[in-house]
């Protein structure tokens, strides 16, 4: 609670001498026992300083959310449970909420009745798990038992991404043996939106990623145009929306993921948008069963129960009870709750941006959500700029290269991010460009 409540006078990026003096923590491994007390107050002492103040509000990099109070409580919570999920027979009340958790969030995102899932540690692994699925059905089709014979010998299968994918689209190939540069790529406009017009042909053994929410730009791929011919194609689409696809939750900015609901899988993430705390993915399947036969474990001490089983969705066996704090999130929050934190973010995000145009900087995306992307000049004004920002204290940005300009993002992903946490960033944004 002290930690917490110091968050707003915190330098959001720690100090250099508090990074320095993490050196007190090192040593060789002590040769005897120390008390729970002394080795909680060298944390205290020694660990808070060296955060990032992630529940400060003025964290806009990556695509971070916040820990909710309701998320943050249960965490501790469920470490005192200390709750193995893999299993009903472990944790009864683990695998009950992870089971109401994962049907609020397919009913949040207006997925498909049946669809079914599994609380994984983000969305690259979720990227990873719904594309294991899709591996599966692909190979089945052909008669093929991807998971007992492996990929050698089988009927070879497509995949086709947007030129601006994520990265953890390429690691999750690359991790299912289908590589990470053995794909096809369909070229993107100047949002990172996939051209409808540019898509090769698509068939039953062919994997569509599509993506809602671009990391940079917030942009979506045109769902609507692309969905419909490339499922009567017989193709397998999968959506990366780690944050994009909680535009659905509210009604003001659903319009955006129309059509990413006729996929066959999706993955999402709970510690984006939905500031559930780390680490919290999601991924979700039409067909669960293609999720199962892809990630079922048997042994006869693994003794099943009459529900679904988490180990036989999700690729861990033991694994933390990461859905009570996604169900005590969403719990915590309602439907009004979530649409709340879409449209706040998104509407902050404009609010960055029209300042930062009014004092004549070039924003670079369509700020369709809840990313901006602002030059101050030239790449090195810049990243100057950016390295003056990130010194103040004050907020925190990152820099990216988007289509060859170097610029700052500001991703606005906290619920903790109020009006006054905008426009004092904003000012120090505006001090560390003109200094
Ligand atoms: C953040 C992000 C990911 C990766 O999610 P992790 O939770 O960091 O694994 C994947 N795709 C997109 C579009 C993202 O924004």
């Amino acid at each position: 609670m002290d930690y917490l409540e110091a968050e707003d006078t915190r330098p959001v990026a720690p100090s250099p001498q508090a990074v320095a003096a993490l050196k007190a923590l090192r040593g060789p491994l002590p040769p005897g026992p120390t008390s729970p007390e002394a080795v909680l107050h060298l944390l205290r002492e020694y660990g808070s300083p060296a955060t990032v103040a992630k529940n400060s509000g003025r964290f806009f990099g990556f695509v971070n959310g916040g820990c909710l109070p309701a998320a943050l409580a249960a965490s501790w919570l469920v470490s005192a449970w200390d709750q193995n999920a893999a299993q009903q027979v472990q944790s009864p009340v683990a695998i009950a909420l992870e089971n109401i958790a994962l049907e609020w969030v397919i009913e949040l995102l207006g997925l498909p009745e049946g669809t079914g899932g599994a609380v994984v540690t983000g969305a690259t692994l979720a990227n990873f798990s719904a594309l294991a699925a899709a591996r599966h059905a692909l190979c089945e089709r052909s008669g093929w038992d991807v998971e007992s014979d492996g990929l050698s010998g089988a009927p070879p299968i497509t995949v086709v991404v947007g030129e601006e994918a994520h990265p953890s689209v390429a690691k999750a190939l690359g991790l299912l043996g289908l590589g990470r540069n053995r794909v096809v790529r369909v070229p993107a406009d100047n949002q990172g939106r996939m051209r409808a017009d540019a898509l090769p042909h698509l068939d039953d053994r062919t994997v569509l990623c599509l993506q809602a929410g671009n990391v940079n730009t917030g942009a979506f791929d045109p769902a609507q145009a692309i969905c419909p011919a490339a499922r009567a194609a017989g193709a397998w689409i999968h959506v990366d929306g780690a944050f994009g696809l909680w535009a659905a939750a509210s009604p003001r900015y659903r319009h955006l993921t129309k059509g990413f609901e006729q996929a066959d899988s999706w993955a999402t993430d709970g510690h984006k948008w939905p500031n559930i705390g780390y680490d919290c993915g999601i991924a979700l399947v039409r067909d669960p069963q293609a999720l199962r036969a892809a990630m079922s474990i048997q042994a006869p001490y693994l003794v099943k129960g009459e529900q679904r089983e988490p180990s036989d969705y999700s690729p861990e066996l033991s694994r933390r009870a990461r859905g009570v704090e996604l169900w005590a999130g969403l719990r915590s929050l309602g439907r009004s709750g979530m649409a709340a934190i879409v449209e706040r973010t998104s509407s902050y995000a404009r609010r960055f941006a029209a300042g930062l145009r009014a004092a004549g900087y070039e924003v670079l995306n369509d700020v369709v959500i809840n990313q901006v992307l602002v030059s101050f000049g030239s790449p090195e004004k810049t990243l100057r700029t950016i390295a003056r920002l990130q010194a103040d204290g004050t907020c925190w940005c990152g820099s990216t290269v988007w289509q060859g300009h170097t610029a700052m993002r500001i991703s606005v992903s906290s619920w903790a991010t109020s009006e006054d946490d905008v426009d004092r960033s904003l000012a120090a944004m505006l001090r560390a460009a003109t200094e």
